[in-house]
């Protein structure tokens, strides 16, 4: 019997360095081949294609080894290729692939219920069931409300990203590249202001209060709070740009649902799991909401979502009326397992909350010297900046972009969000060193003293 060399070697050396034009060679050949046999709308941020990462740099296929700010998109938080979950999965995968679970159970997904039911915030007795993305999860928590209350509509707020399936697509808020030239959409998805203090008109202060009142007009007086199913909100927005609604507002909104009979749900599709200093972003509020949907850096880059729940909700759904072939596939189980074993032993939540203070202290300080810079925000190590044209809060989507090009060719990947496509924003997996996170950090501001930005 051969054994399968599992190396926590395999790892990348953890230094940034450019050896080639970007993009380089190798990777300017990948999509040329691309352009010839992919659509020519599904587009990349990065102009590289990688071909190792782990820690906190991502190598290309050039050999060139970049900064790592994205995690692929918040999903990688225990690191690429994460030691244990590396070993977890190939132990996994070699006893079995798949049986699906709905045909022949299995442990692992047992054991991923079980640590959500204890993780997610509240005492309740909870329930968890699994999915591939976090768009299903959300389509399938709005099912479990929907099945539990009788009642058809679902309440977002603005800015709301939930995923681009025909119903998640409906519920998003942003046209462009969403929801355009994809309708017609899901019926009974109603939008709530979101209090974002930055750009609230009559002020940061007045936010929370106007905004809540536009809310009890909608449900109470338009759409009916009786027609209510669900109410869903990411407790810090992600694609919208890491609007941190005011202190306490999660907690009014979660009351009004509970008075009507309103389950609330938080996507925790991207805050979850650590991300922000805690297990769930709710619990920065005290927020114990219905229903908790999970995905991202839920299972360390295999896919996976979660809706874990009030048991009585979810045992509301008709037998048989929840799940699909992969859902819960027993190698994306199994690296959860992995991620929650790293979170704990690594200490990884204490350390997003020190790479989130680093990261926050330096782009302040960048601020202070940089009008471009509109609002510094963010938790845990989940931090955006917003650009505007200087003197105003006017959007300027260009500077970002241009960060953006200036941060990859010297060695920094980062990613962009905002309904107006003016913020960068940083989610550095919580493997990456202080060496690193410093280094990163000191690109962007280089970037910032270059004006590697148009001028207004
Ligand atoms: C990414 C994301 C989703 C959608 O998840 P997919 O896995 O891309 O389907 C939903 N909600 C939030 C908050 C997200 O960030």
């Amino acid at each position: 019997m051969t054994t399968v060399q599992v190396s926590h070697g395999a790892q990348p050396d953890q230094v940034r360095h450019i050896r080639t034009e970007i993009p380089g060679p190798r990777s300017r050949a990948l999509a040329q081949r691309r352009e010839a046999a992919l659509p020519a709308g599904l587009v990349s941020g990065a102009q590289v294609y990688v071909q190792a990462a782990g820690g906190g740099v991502v190598v290309d296929a050039d050999g060139n080894s970049f900064i790592d700010f994205g995690s692929g998109i918040a999903v990688t938080t225990v690191g690429n290729a994460a030691p244990r979950v590396v070993e977890r999965v190939t132990e996994q995968v070699r006893a079995y692939t798949h049986t699906c679970f709905l045909a022949t159970p299995y442990e692992p997904y047992i054991a991923v219920a079980e640590e959500l039911n204890a993780l997610t915030p509240g005492e309740h007795e909870k329930r968890t069931a699994l999915f591939n993305t976090g768009s299903e999860a959300i389509e399938n928590a709005v099912k479990y409300a929907r099945a539990f209350t009788g009642r058809p509509a679902v309440v977002t707020f603005d800015h709301a990203f939930h995923g681009r399936t025909l119903l998640t697509m409906s519920m998003t808020a942003k046209n462009r590249p969403y929801r355009r030239a994809f309708g017609p959409f899901a019926p009974e998805v109603y939008r709530a202001p979101l209090p974002y203090p930055y750009r609230w008109p009559s002020g940061p202060a007045n936010a929370a209060d106007e905004a809540f009142a536009h809310l009890e007009l909608l449900v109470d007086s338009q759409v009916g709070a009786e027609a209510v199913a669900c109410l869903i909100i990411e407790p810090i927005q992600g694609e919208g740009g890491f609007i941190v609604p005011p202190a306490g507002f999660l907690r009014r909104v979660a009351d009004f649902c509970r008075e009507r009979g309103i389950v609330f749900v938080a996507d925790e599709v991207q805050t979850g799991i650590g991300r922000t200093g805690a297990w769930f972003a709710s619990e920065h509020e005290d927020l114990v909401p219905d229903l908790v949907v999970t995905a991202k850096g839920l299972a360390g880059g295999m896919p996976l979502g979660a809706v874990t729940g009030r048991a009585e909700i979810m045992d509301a759904a008709p037998t048989g009326g929840i799940g699909g072939t992969y859902s819960g596939n027993p190698a994306a189980c199994a690296a959860a397992i992995a991620v929650f074993d790293t979170i704990r032993q690594d200490g990884l939540l204490e350390r997003a909350r020190v790479i989130g203070a680093r990261m926050m202290d330096e782009l302040s300080d960048i601020a202070r010297g940089h009008a471009a810079v509109g609002e510094v925000r963010g938790r845990g190590a989940m931090v955006a900046v917003e650009l505007v044209h200087p003197g105003t809060n006017s959007p300027d989507p260009a500077a970002v972009s241009g960060l953006v090009r200036y941060c990859e060719k010297h060695g920094l990947l980062t990613l962009t969000a905002g309904t107006y496509g003016n913020v960068l924003r940083f989610l550095p997996p919580l493997t990456i060193s202080d060496d690193l996170l410093a280094e990163g950090l000191g690109i962007l501001r280089a970037g910032f003293a270059e004006g590697a930005y148009p001028s207004p």
